[in-house]
């Protein structure tokens, strides 16, 4: 019984959750503006899976060659396959280089150019003077970025005075009758208290949830809980069909071997030791975008040209390079490389295969950071107090296929931009209205019902049955035909929800009960993205349709957005693109065919 739970009363005039690149940015963000800010995370700050990005941030500091932030603005425009919104693109793309410039004052450790500059490297997708040549514009820190900004950032947090609340696991947003959230239920993981936390605004700043997929390059951590929290909420997510595979996760693991590699020289080749990327992409070659490479892969390995015993991944090689460069700038990938591969990186070529990596798709969002929900009268209505930031949203700056790099800059930009916006709207300790009685009843009666849960099947193997429709039934290509049975599988493999079966009934440590809540999570945003990916008749970005092979503007540009039900149901509606810009610094680009 939900009631039979003590709950210990928290206020703040903000509640950030989530202590990943975005959250740890608005947190101190909000902290330095003077509200009265707290961060709750699942895991201990430094953990979570930012840390784990490798190749960099991009920035257009023209450091090593020519740049201007418009040029950047027109490669994510483009690299979206025109479903972001240009509002926030240009916003991001020109405040990216005063970030840049944060960061680096914070003490994050960029490698530099013998000049002492920050180095930047190629990236997918990035070129300059609008596609005409390569550009260099992706600042790093050697192949271990997200390390070196997630480490500063915490820093950062510490200096201000932003109380976190580690280990602490949030269940359900604390929702009012007038559509406002007000606050967020947590449980302490540690020692199994449950918390009130009451807030002006809540930040969800969640993560991705690659994990509904067997093979992903995320932590098992990325389990989309705010998605999760937002779906129960009755609140929409947002473009769900569009989910990013990295070219080059490693054949077996899924460990990512950072697109940096190639930006560095390294190249791709099938079974005949050919350079394929230079048919499908004749310029950008091994630097085309993501969804592009993904593609190419695909198509070599279905017509035999994979390698290995079972032709069914590609070589990727770096052993051409010079070994300083390799131990300079790659070095985690060597280590990686023969770790997960058992492969010497200046020796022999790197088994790789197209992995999930990044959900495009996520809470929607403006252009600060507040939550959206179309309704009749407007489509871009806010939510009152509730916002997102980071791999969870969707402001939109990645579109249909975000740009590697793009992702960093992403959580510094509206992380900050999320602290602006609050200390806007919220004043500093201004009085709370009263909770709704049924206040933490959502939240208390699910994490009742699943901990007493004593069904017949294992979170494990629910999971793995989500995992495998998620990877079989929408992957890179995907059909009709193939979306059909995909959207009846998952849906019955939701329905199963209620027959999981838990043992371990303590709140103290109850990982069983913390992986059965993050499933539960999981399971929503499978079936957003099942239902989203059969519902869109086009192909855009990564959501590569063999049935409906082209691009269609005139029907389908526009944004998806998906309620998910308590049983399951879905209903879509959309959100129109945005295709105007914030200032005249820069005109809108408008749509036309993707080559690279
Ligand atoms: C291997 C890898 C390499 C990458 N490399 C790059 C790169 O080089 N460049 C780039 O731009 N992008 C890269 N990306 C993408 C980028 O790193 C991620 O999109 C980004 O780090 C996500 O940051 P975030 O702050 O949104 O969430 P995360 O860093 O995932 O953090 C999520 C936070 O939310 C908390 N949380 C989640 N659920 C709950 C809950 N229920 N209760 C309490 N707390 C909760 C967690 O504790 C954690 O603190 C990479 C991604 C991966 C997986």
């Amino acid at each position: 019984m939900a009631n039979a739970y003590q709950i210990i009363d928290h206020t703040y005039d903000v509640v950030v959750v989530g202590a990943g690149g975005a959250g740890l940015r608005a947190t101190f963000g909000m902290a330095e503006k003077g509200l009265k800010t707290a961060c709750i995370t699942k895991v201990f700050p430094t953990r979570s899976h930012t840390v784990a990005a490798q190749g960099g941030i991009s920035a257009a500091l023209g450091n090593m060659s020519e740049d201007d932030w418009r040029f950047h603005m027109y490669d994510t425009v483009k690299g979206s396959d025109w479903l972001g919104d240009q509002d926030a693109i240009e916003y991001m793309c020109r405040e990216a280089i005063p970030a840049i410039i944060e960061l680096e004052h914070y003490g994050v450790p960029f490698s530099r150019t013998p000049e002492g500059k920050i180095y930047q490297r190629a990236f997918g997708g990035m070129t300059a003077e609008y596609g005409k040549k390569q550009a260099y514009r992706t600042c790093a820190a050697a192949d271990r970025t997200g390390h070196a900004m997630l480490h500063t950032l915490y820093q950062q947090a510490l200096k201000h005075e932003a109380e976190f609340f580690i280990e602490y696991f949030a269940l359900d947003l604390i929702m009012d009758a007038d559509g406002a959230c007000r606050g967020v239920m947590a449980w302490n993981l540690d020692d199994g208290t449950i918390h009130r936390f009451r807030a002006q605004e809540t930040v969800l700043a969640t993560g991705g949830y690659g994990r509904a997929y067997f093979s992903c390059t995320s932590a098992h951590t990325c389990t989309g809980d705010g998605g999760g929290m937002v779906a129960r909420a009755g609140l929409p997510l947002q473009d769900m069909e569009f989910v990013q595979f990295h070219p080059t996760g490693i054949y077996g693991s899924g460990c990512l071997i950072t697109e940096g590699v190639r930006g560095e020289g390294g190249y791709l080749t099938n079974s005949q030791g050919e350079r394929f990327m230079e048919r499908y992409a004749p310029s950008a070659k091994d630097l085309a975008s993501r969804d592009v490479v993904s593609r190419s892969m695909t198509i070599e390995i279905r017509e035999g040209r994979g390698v290995g015993p079972q032709k069914d991944h590609i070589h990727l090689h770096l052993e051409h390079l010079p070994a300083d460069i390799i131990h300079q700038r790659l070095p985690g990938i060597a280590e990686t490389a023969k770790i997960f591969a058992g492969v010497d990186v200046t020796k022999e070529p790197i088994p790789v295969l197209p992995t999930v990596h990044y959900n495009m798709g996520g809470i929607p969002t403006n252009v600060h950071c507040e939550v959206v929900r179309p309704t009749a009268e407007n489509p871009d209505a806010i939510v009152p107090g509730l916002m997102a930031i980071g791999e969870a949203a969707c402001v939109s700056v990645h579109g249909a296929n975000r740009l590697g790099s793009n992702s960093l800059l992403d959580l510094v930009v509206f992380g900050r931009a999320a602290a602006i916006r609050a200390s806007q709207v919220v004043e500093k300790g201004s009085s709370h209205k009263p909770l709704p009685s049924d206040s933490s009843d959502l939240a208390l009666d699910r994490l009742d019902r699943l901990r007493n849960a004593k069904g017949s099947i294992k979170t494990s193997a629910l999971r793995g049955e989500m995992q495998r429709v998620m990877q079989n039934n929408c992957a890179v290509f995907r059909t009709g035909e193939v979306l059909e049975e995909g959207c009846q599988l998952i849906d019955q493999a939701f329905a199963k929800r209620g027959d999981v079966a838990i043992s371990d009934r303590t709140l103290v440590w109850n990982s069983d009960l913390v992986e059965a809540i993050e499933l539960d999570n999981l399971l929503y945003q499978a079936v957003a993205t099942l239902h989203s990916a059969r519902n869109r008749l086009e192909s855009r970005g990564a959501h590569a349709r063999e049935d409906y092979a082209d691009r269609d503007d005139e029907n389908w540009m526009k944004h998806t957005a998906i309620w998910v039900s308590e049983k399951g149901e879905t209903t879509i509606d959309y959100r129109p693109v945005h295709l105007y810009t914030l200032t005249n610094e820069v005109q809108v680009f408008p749509p036309k065919a993707r080559v690279y």
